[in-house]
């Protein structure tokens, strides 16, 4: 079944100010892309999110939350959930981040909470795995993203809901990118334990994004990869040329 490629700009906590934010959209507008053979969806501060939604959405993106909250709405300060999500119309969460695993302490089971309350709310996730350097050093590759898709695994329900972005974490910021073998192995392998642990139908269906220091030089030759379904983007994606990443997916 042919998938259609799938690309994510997360912009972390970039950039500085709206207007910057603002500036990256309209230099985006010039270079158009054709959104029936690509899906772009933008993750930017939740501060931001709501001023240039409808900047990204007049281009044919989507937008994205960076998190969202394991729990209902109630008494959790600085928090908001997937029916939040919903509510302002903001179709597509990030779970389980490396940066969110690494520095908020968040656990697999907690990623499990997150993509349950998600599913019950309709919410589509891209769910973020990938191992660390002494994990690929030491063969754990696909034992790690194994491990961090099982935590998840019994919570879907509906699997038009989820993208997976493998990111291998020595990757993410360091400009060392995966290899195109290397990352083709290793989603090779995660479609294979999907197949494995739900269905040949989901693991045919489901989108695998490569990210990590994905730049418009070396995208090209990962997404001629079969089991590279698009790109996860970080700091390219602070960039007008992200528009020259999307267009080489389309
Ligand atoms: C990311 O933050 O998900 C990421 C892949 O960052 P970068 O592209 O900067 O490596």
């Amino acid at each position: 079944m042919p998938r259609t490629p799938i690309v994510g700009g997360n912009w972390k906590c970039n950039p500085a100010k709206l207007a910057d934010a603002k500036a990256l959209v309209d230099a985006w507008k010039e270079k158009p892309f054709d959104k029936e053979k690509v899906e772009v969806v933008i993750a930017p501060t939740a501060l931001h999110l709501g001023s240039v939604k409808s900047s990204l959405e007049a281009i044919g993106m989507k937008v994205a939350s960076q998190n969202v909250g394991k729990n209902d709405m109630g008494a959790f300060t600085g928090e908001w959930t997937a029916g939040h999500l919903q509510d302002m119309e903001i179709g597509y969460t990030l779970i389980g981040h490396s940066e969110r695993r690494s520095k908020y302490g968040e656990s697999d089971e907690d990623t499990a909470a997150k993509v349950e309350k998600c599913q019950a709310a309709g919410l589509k996730v891209l769910f973020c795995i990938g191992e660390l350097l002494e994990e690929r050093e030491s063969g754990k590759t696909d034992e790690v993203n194994k491990r961090q898709l099982a935590a998840v695994i019994p919570k879907v329900t509906n699997w038009d809901l989820m993208v997976i972005a493998y990111e291998p974490v020595w990757a993410i910021g360091t400009g060392k990118v995966a290899t195109p073998d290397q990352a083709e192995e290793t989603q090779a392998a995660i479609r294979n334990y999907i197949k494995e642990a739900v269905s040949a139908e989901v693991a045919d269906k489901v989108r695998i994004q490569y990210g990590g220091s994905v730049t418009p030089e070396n995208c090209k030759e990962l997404m001629a990869k079969p089991n590279i379904d698009g790109f996860l983007v970080g700091g390219a994606s602070l960039k007008p040329t992200f528009m020259d990443i999307v267009a080489a997916c389309q």
